[in-house]
């Protein structure tokens, strides 16, 4: 009974240290509460199909009813089930023939690859190797580095990046893929999809730190180990072994067919580019550790009462990174506290906002915890290949991705600057709270492809992406400066590690900030029969474009036709 008294004190003293959110709207308490549990040693880092993740789904479940909203899983349940493959490339052999002589490569010190289809097996026999400079397939900028060629049962190799990312001035691809920002065209999801697309049997991506934005060492830390969806019968398949080329290993591969690196790399940067046989051959043997494993994505809503068929999405992943080797303190399990429990907890947040209204928003609105972001955006991606409300009626998704416990700001960081009519929203929102816009500190990194609502940008649905990781925050104190603290000691210490962790001394009100600004988005499209627009250069238009048809202004439920 002490005991209990002395724990329910704690609790009381941690509810009073927390400050409200600046309007008073958001209970940060709860925030902190949900991030607490879920980030416990308890749950074990809530990595898809362990035990951690048997405590995760029934936790949250209650979250959402308790938060007041409906089930909106498959077959009227709160879930969709999401069925996962994990493959292990074993003892894996590869080697290249060029005019008569074998040279091995060296795993994972020449070359890194890994394997997502389903097999335990992955042999290549003497593939013909074709360079494809950047392996860009983009109607919208008339640019096309294929040409037609044939890539069936052959080895695309790639440059990483997309073609303007050196391009001097006066140059034909400068400012043609975004400056040094990142287009969807640089990220490798891209170029191994397209080689599958082309019927390539493996992609090889030129490793160079710069262009990809990390080095080797994160290239080869999944240790062989990768991680995807089943596939349904007659979906594309992808490519046998999709992985990285480190730059010494490709400039030999070059030079032995003629070639030298710096001058394809130029001509790689003009839309006259043609694919290159380099009269190689890639042979890979190796065998494939496979598991089938079984994983969940939560899913509530609240019914639109007039235009019900209309949604408005928003998401965060409940997925860490499990148990790990122990780092330097000892620690195992990497909690994913800041991501992405307080995301969800954030997301709840937005919920209970929506539910205190006194009527309910005319469209849909849909929460989702994602499973497996982690392990390649599975979660959110078997959601937009499986539906449970169209894309095609989807005004927007707005993502919680990561948010910060460092206190109040002034400014908010936009991802993926250019894209949608979402940033004016966002502006608008924004300037409501007394806060402003501020673009990403790295948009060469590409984070507007790398979390869950690129799963529904890819399919066309306009999105938002909230992530503390995207820049420096203007802080209410301490400004810019202690913005960069935060987050570089978060990147350098805490991303994906033991270190991110629940504390009680969160200061939680610029997390609550994040939850107010999305909800006044969220509550703006749901209230409406606006449908913002993709940018005319965005590589997303054309997809949306396509079913313009089924927005149009049908008559709503409840309205005379
Ligand atoms: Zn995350």
């Amino acid at each position: 009974m002490r005991k209990m008294i002395a724990s329910l004190g704690a609790l009381l003293l941690i509810a009073a240290a927390q400050p409200s959110s600046p309007t008073g709207q958001v209970n940060t308490a709860r925030m902190s509460e949900i991030t607490r549990v879920l980030a416990s040693d308890e749950f074990q880092g809530r990595s898809p199909g362990t035990p951690g993740e048997d405590k995760t789904i029934p936790y949250l479940v209650d979250q959402f009813k308790a938060a007041g909203l409906e089930p909106a899983g498959e077959n009227g349940g709160w879930t969709q089930t999401v069925p996962m493959i994990r493959t292990k490339l074993e003892a894996p052999s590869f080697s290249v023939r060029q005019g008569g002589q074998t040279t091995n490569w060296s795993f994972p010190g020449d070359v890194y690859f890994t394997t997502v289809r389903d097999t335990d097996a992955a042999k290549i026999a003497a593939a013909p190797i074709v360079f494809v400079g950047y392996g860009v397939h983009a109607p919208e900028r008339n640019w096309d580095d294929f040409k037609g060629v044939d890539l069936k049962g052959k080895v695309a190799l790639f440059l990483v990046n997309d073609p303007d990312f050196e391009a001097a001035a006066g140059e034909p691809a400068a400012g043609k893929f975004g400056g040094k920002a990142m287009t969807f065209y640089g990220r490798w999801v891209y170029k191994y999809d397209e080689a599958a697309r082309r019927g390539a049997i493996a992609a090889l991506i030129v490793h160079e730190t710069d262009a990809a934005g990390y080095g080797w060492n994160v290239v080869k830390s999944g240790g062989g180990e990768n991680y995807n969806i089943v596939l349904s019968p007659g979906a594309l398949q992808p490519v046998l072994l999709q992985g990285w080329i480190q730059l010494p290993a490709a400039e030999a591969l070059l030079k032995r067919a003629g070639y030298d690196f710096a001058t394809l790399k130029r001509q790689a940067r003009s839309p006259n580019f043609r694919p290159i046989d380099l009269h190689a051959t890639f042979s890979a043997d190796s065998k494939v550790e496979l598991a089938h494993l079984t994983s969940r994505n939560v899913l509530g809503k609240i019914s639109g009462s007039t235009l019900p068929n209309e949604t408005v999405s928003y998401g965060g992943h409940w997925d860490a990174y499990g148990i790990g080797p122990p780092d330097a303190q000892g620690r195992t399990i990497r909690p994913g506290a800041s991501d992405d429990a307080l995301g969800l907890a954030a997301m709840l947040e937005v919920a209970r906002l929506f539910k205190a209204q006194a009527a309910p928003p005319q469209r849909t609105v849909l929460f989702a915890a994602w499973t497996g972001e982690e392990r390649g955006l599975l979660g959110s991606e078997y959601y937009a290949q499986h539906p449970l409300y169209p894309m095609e009626t989807m005004a927007a998704n707005l993502t919680f991705d990561t948010l910060q416990w460092a206190g109040p700001v002034r400014d908010a960081v936009l991802v993926g600057k250019g894209q949608s009519e979402m940033e004016r929203y966002m502006e608008e929102a924004a300037r409501a709270q007394g806060r402003y816009v501020t673009p990403e500190n790295h948009p060469e990194r590409g984070l507007f492809y790398r979390a869950d609502h690129f799963s529904f940008a890819k399919r066309g649905v306009p999105v938002l992406l909230d992530m503390a990781l995207a820049g420096a925050y203007d802080m209410a104190e301490g400004g810019r400066e202690a913005g960069n603290r935060w987050l570089d000691a978060f990147t350098t210490n805490c991303y994906h590690q033991a270190c991110d962790a629940w504390a009680p001394t969160w200061d939680l009100r610029g997390a609550a900030q994040e939850a107010e600004l999305f909800y006044a988005i969220g509550a703006r499209l749901a209230n409406s029969r606006e449908w913002p627009q993709w940018s005319a250069g965005s590589e997303f238009r054309q997809v949306r474009d396509k079913s313009a048809s089924m927005r149009g202004n049908a008559p709503a439920k409840g309205e005379r036709g």
